[in-house]
Order: structure tokens, then C-alpha cells, then sequence
């Protein structure tokens, strides 16, 4: 079972961006309304993901550091199977055996005592604890065990890059969280959870990008033309400077961020004339599609996915888009 396990947290934490995805996930999953995520020397050294959410009671924190399928797993000719099942409840326990982890958690029905969870070298200890409803997992010495795979990172800066990328996708696609992203004791930015993308927006970058924007709400019309179990949300900048890179076309599907070149081409096609004279798109673009439409588990990390229909849902973008900024005069 150990070659298992280290096989597939390779599969899971590929970088320290992978293992701010998986908290961050985790964290949106509990109904967090507020997120901070400290990091330290792009990651290398220290990840803290610290929540608000419904935190979990000593026997659920104890049960989330075990591999919750490694019945399933008989020896390495299935590593395949489980990659194309994906990696549910695999995250933790992954992050655990490529790092140490400590996880420090109370739930509302833990009263006044919470738990403190520490996995180091493979041994598990726990302890009570005290703290707020919530939970915060800290992770350092990643890798240090894997000596090949921590040579394979690039320098803290490009690391940090990558995790900051990632927040702000998160940050901008859920304006309803508290988001707070640290780098070595400095804050990198701060939104407020008002529920306003134009908020998040304005957290994350400068009003020079940000100070022209408009919300999507886009749902089919009612003609036929279009999709109406597709539905469009999120915020869109009219390209103003030119400083902005291309990076900055954030895509989620069901409030899941993705990594799809469809929906930001889509989101570029939406641009349209607008995008001229080497002017680049700043969007967040949630698309909402029935979950039996769309497949997240094509990829271990779920960054990407496969629609069923992939034409409607580039359609329903592009046209959100074009209408969100033809809609206002500016
Ligand atoms: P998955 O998210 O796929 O279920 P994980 O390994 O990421 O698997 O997490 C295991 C379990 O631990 C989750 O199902 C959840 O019950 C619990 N958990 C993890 N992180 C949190 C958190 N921040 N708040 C509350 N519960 C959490
Ligand atoms: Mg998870």
C-alpha cells in the first residue's frame, strides 16, 4: 500500500499551487465565509488555509487524514483505475504523505473543545485543542521526503505566482467568500465577501484594471436559440490598458475553477473588436451547467473537465460576454 499512496500523491500534489487548490476546495466546501491563506517561500516552506467553515468533529478530523479507498486498491496494476475515479477524499491523506500536515479543527457540536490533528512521517497523533468554529491545515517540509520531486519546483517566486493565480481565480469567482492572501508576512490582497464581483474585483487588482467593469447574469433568452439549462455569472473588465496579460480570463464550472481553453477562447470571442490594438480580456466567468452535463474527474487535480456539449456552453460564454459589454456606456 505505501507504493500506492505515494504514487497517487504524486498524482494529487504535484506543486504547493496543488495543495492551496485542495484546501481552498476543502474550505469552500465547508461553507466558509472567510478564507486566509498564508504561504511561505512560495510554498516550500510553510501553506496555512485557514477557515470559518462548519470545521469537523474529532472522530470526522481523524477519519479525513485516512485514504478512504485504500480497500479498493490492490497493488500497482490499478493505480490506473483510481486515476480515472478521481481522487475524492484522497486530498488530505495525499497532502499528508508529501508533507507534514497539521490540522487543528472544531465543529458547533464540539462545544467548547476542538482538535488538533498532526500527521508527521506517516504517524498520526491528535490532541484537543482550542479555537473558533473552523479549521486550519498547515503543511511544511513538502517533499522533503521526495528529495526528486522538491528539485522539480521551480524558485519560491514562480511558485508563489502559481498559488496567487489560483486565489485570485477563487477569489473573483466566489465574491460572496472573504479571501486574504499572505506571502511571507506581506499581504498580497484582500477581498471583502460582500457578494459583488465588482468588490472582488477591486480587492485583487488595481483600479486602473478594475475601475471599468460590469457583472454577467446571463440565462438563455427565451426564443430557443440558445441552451436554457446553461447559465452564465461574473464580471467582466473593459480592456483599458494593455498591461494586463492573458492569464487574467478566469473560468469556473459550477463554481469549480477550471483550467479550459474552450470557455476562454469563448470569453476572448465575446471581446470581440474590443480586444484591438493588443488589449488583453480581465474576466471571471462562472458557467453554471446540470452536473450530469459536464464530467470534473478528467484530470486527478480537477482542473480540467469535458462537457457533454461543449458547443452550447462556449455559446452560452461568448454570448454573456458580448451582452455584459455592449450593455453599458462608458
Ligand atoms: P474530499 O474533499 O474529496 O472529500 P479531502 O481529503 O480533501 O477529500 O477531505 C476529506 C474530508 O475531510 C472531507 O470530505 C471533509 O469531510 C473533511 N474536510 C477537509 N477539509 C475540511 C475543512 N476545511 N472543513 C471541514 N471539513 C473538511
Ligand atoms: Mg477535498
Amino acid at each position: 500500500p505505501e507504493t500506492v499512496d505515494r504514487i497517487a500523491a504524486g498524482e494529487v500534489v504535484t506543486r504547493p499551487a496543488a495543495v492551496v487548490t485542495e484546501l481552498v476546495e476543502n474550505s469552500l466546501d465547508a461553507g466558509s465565509e472567510s478564507i486566509t491563506i498564508a504561504v511561505e517561500r512560495g510554498g516550500l516552506d510553510r501553506i496555512r488555509v485557514a477557515d470559518d467553515g462548519h470545521g469537523m468533529t474529532e472522530a470526522d478530523a481523524l477519519l479525513a487524514v485516512e485514504r478512504h479507498t485504500t480497500s479498493k486498491i490492490d497493488g500497482i496494476d490499478d493505480v490506473g483505475r483510481v486515476r480515472t475515479l478521481g481522487f475524492r477524499g484522497e486530498a488530505l491523506p495525499s497532502i499528508a504523505e508529501a508533507a507534514r500536515l497539521d490540522l487543528t479543527t472544531k465543529a458547533v457540536a464540539d462545544g467548547a473543545r476542538g482538535t488538533r490533528v498532526v500527521v508527521e512521517n506517516g504517524e498520526k497523533r491528535s490532541e484537543p485543542a482550542g479555537r473558533d468554529v473552523g479549521t486550519t491545515v498547515e503543511v511544511t517540509d513538502l517533499f522533503a521526503r521526495t528529495p526528486a520531486r522538491r528539485k522539480s519546483l521551480a524558485g519560491p517566486k514562480t511558485e508563489f505566482s502559481r498559488i496567487s493565480a489560483l486565489c485570485t481565480r477563487y477569489a473573483l469567482l466566489r465574491p460572496d467568500v472573504r479571501f486574504r492572501l499572505s506571502h511571507d508576512d506581506r499581504e498580497t490582497f484582500a477581498t471583502p465577501g460582500t457578494g459583488d464581483p465588482t468588490d472582488a474585483l477591486l480587492g485583487v487588482y488595481d483600479r486602473q484594471v478594475a475601475g471599468a467593469s460590469t457583472t454577467v447574469e446571463w440565462s438563455a433568452p427565451d426564443d430557443g436559440s440558445a441552451d436554457r439549462e446553461v447559465s452564465v455569472s461574473g464580471v467582466v473588465c473593459y480592456p483599458s490598458v494593455t498591461r494586463a496579460r492573458p492569464t487574467h480570463v478566469h473560468t469556473a464550472v459550477n463554481s469549480r475553477a477550471v483550467e479550459n481553453g474552450d470557455l476562454r477562447q469563448a470569453v476572448v470571442a465575446g471581446y470581440g473588436d474590443l480586444l484591438a490594438g493588443g488589449r488583453y480580456p480581465v474576466a471571471a466567468i462562472d458557467v453554471s451547467v446540470p452536473p450530469e452535463r459536464v464530467d470534473a474527474n478528467v484530470h486527478p487535480a480537477k482542473e480540467r473537465v469535458a462537457f457533454v456539449d461543449g458547443e452550447a456552453v462556449t455559446a452560452a460564454v461568448e454570448s454573456a460576454v458580448r451582452d455584459a459589454l455592449s450593455g453599458e456606456d462608458l
